[in-house]
């Protein structure tokens, strides 16, 4: 098992010879040589910015060890070394992006979080700047918020045609909750964002509470929770109720409170929309069990759960069918999966800076609540029994989708394995009995 990992390691090895990023490392050099001799420090910020999002990057990290400061890319969910900098180098840019986040320029002595942005020719982009006091050193992260992030269509997401035919007839419906399931930096935000604009685009009266508000949509009015001032998830969503709503959307449901609320929401005849973390969709109805609600009550309220992944998708300049690799016949026989002659590989080329992949794609389990799946909620049926049933009447699963999607060329079965979370689909047959 360890060795298989190794190979994938090596697979995903950042090329750090691609051009764009040498061409980045000198770049930044000069600047900072130049910064010395007094150029502004955001000339340094605006570049590196410009530079992550070039490479498609969602995070820059500066990270602080023993000789200095690392810089890093995070691309497509992986982290990609970029240069290493002395130390006083690495200082004075984690404190131009401080600066330009309206934060204090002193090292920070607990976490700290600013807002900023810059802008890219016309188009403005947002940042999320997060420092933090390390042992070697203050550590500071940068979430890029690109408009694009937050402007997917509900069809861009890769639901299949099936799944995407299931979402808009609830939409439609509006009624109950639609809950996105899944861990921290599955896509949840982003599939949230492109329901909101779904929902939009039906001219219905929408207001979300969010933590925090990641990107600021027309039309839809957006409150940010202060939890100093006492507006958290479940005051929020109290108040929008009296602002006469059709949609609430509350950014992640995390605690039987809020859920309390999301119940009343719902009850009143309200969509109610939310995230949170669970492993797939059958595993959602056990989160809302743990928050306190009772079987009758999500039986009756929960008209919708969508559980998903973020898997890399291949790039398809340079992607390869070639036979079966060992590790993937074997992983693939204790998925009780028929075994392929050939796979897709990822092999790497200039176009996807030689990783292989370009871009992400979602895997998804939509789950729409039928009469007969609200009547074994309410008699308590475990999570076995449930998903059993499901798959007995068809409904795909996050694996199911996934090895489609690798049938496809989409993305890889190596990838499929790095998001992980298949154990309970393990034991052979035990999708297709019962
Ligand atoms: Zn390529």
């Amino acid at each position: 098992m360890a060795l298989e990992g190794l190979t994938d390691m090596k697979r995903r090895e950042p090329d750090t010879q691609t051009p764009l990023l040498a061409r980045l490392l000198q770049e930044v050099l000069a600047l900072l040589e130049q910064q010395d001799q007094g150029t502004r420090g955001g000339d340094l910020v605006q570049a590196l910015v410009q530079d992550a999002h070039r490479e498609r990057a969602s995070d820059i990290h500066l990270d602080p060890d023993s000789s200095g400061y690392r810089l890093q890319f995070r691309i497509d969910g992986v982290i990609v070394p970029v240069l290493s900098l002395p130390k006083d180098q690495g200082t004075r840019l984690v404190r131009s992006l401080k600066s330009l986040a309206d934060l204090e320029p002193a090292a920070a002595r607990v976490p700290r979080d600013g807002r900023a942005h810059v802008m890219l020719g016309d188009r403005s982009l947002g940042l999320r700047v997060a420092t933090a006091p390390a042992v070697s050193g203050e550590k500071l992260a940068v979430r890029l918020l690109p408009h694009e992030l937050f402007h997917l269509g509900l069809d861009e997401l890769g639901l299949s045609p099936q799944d995407y035919a299931l979402v808009c007839q609830s939409l439609q419906d509006a009624r109950g909750m639609i809950l996105l399931s899944g861990p921290t930096g599955s896509g949840k935000t982003t599939a949230l964002y492109a329901l909101l604009h779904e929902l939009r685009d039906t001219g219905r009266s929408i207001v979300t509470i969010e933590d925090p508000v990641e990107y600021i949509i027309d039309g839809i009015t957006q409150i940010q929770v202060q939890k100093r001032q006492g507006l958290t998830f479940a005051e929020g969503a109290r108040g929008i109720l009296r602002l006469d709503p059709d949609a609430i959307l509350m950014g992640e449901l995390r605690e039987a409170e809020s859920a309390r609320v999301a119940l009343d929401i719902a009850d009143t005849g309200h969509l109610f929309l939310s995230s949170l973390h669970a492993r797939d969709a059958v595993a959602t109805i056990s989160a809302l069990r743990n928050f306190g609600l009772a079987d009758f009550e999500i039986a009756a309220s929960v008209d919708l759960i969508i559980a998903e992944r973020l898997v890399r998708r291949l790039c398809r300049k340079c992607r390869r069918l070639e036979r079966t690799d060992d590790w993937e016949s074997r992983w693939l026989e204790q998925l009780g999966q028929p075994v392929p002659k050939e796979c897709w590989h990822a092999v790497g080329c200039p176009e996807c800076s030689r990783t292989g992949y370009r871009g992400r794609i979602g895997i998804f389990e939509v789950w729409r609540l039928n009469e007969e799946e609200a009547d074994l909620i309410l008699r308590h049926t475990d999570e076995h029994t449930l998903r059993r049933r499901l798959r007995k009447r068809g409904m795909s699963s996050l694996l199911e989708d996934d090895l489609a999607k690798v049938g496809e060329g989409v993305t890889t079965l190596a990838e499929l394995r790095s998001v992980g979370g298949f154990g309970f689909y393990d034991a052979p047959g035990n999708r297709h009995d019962g």
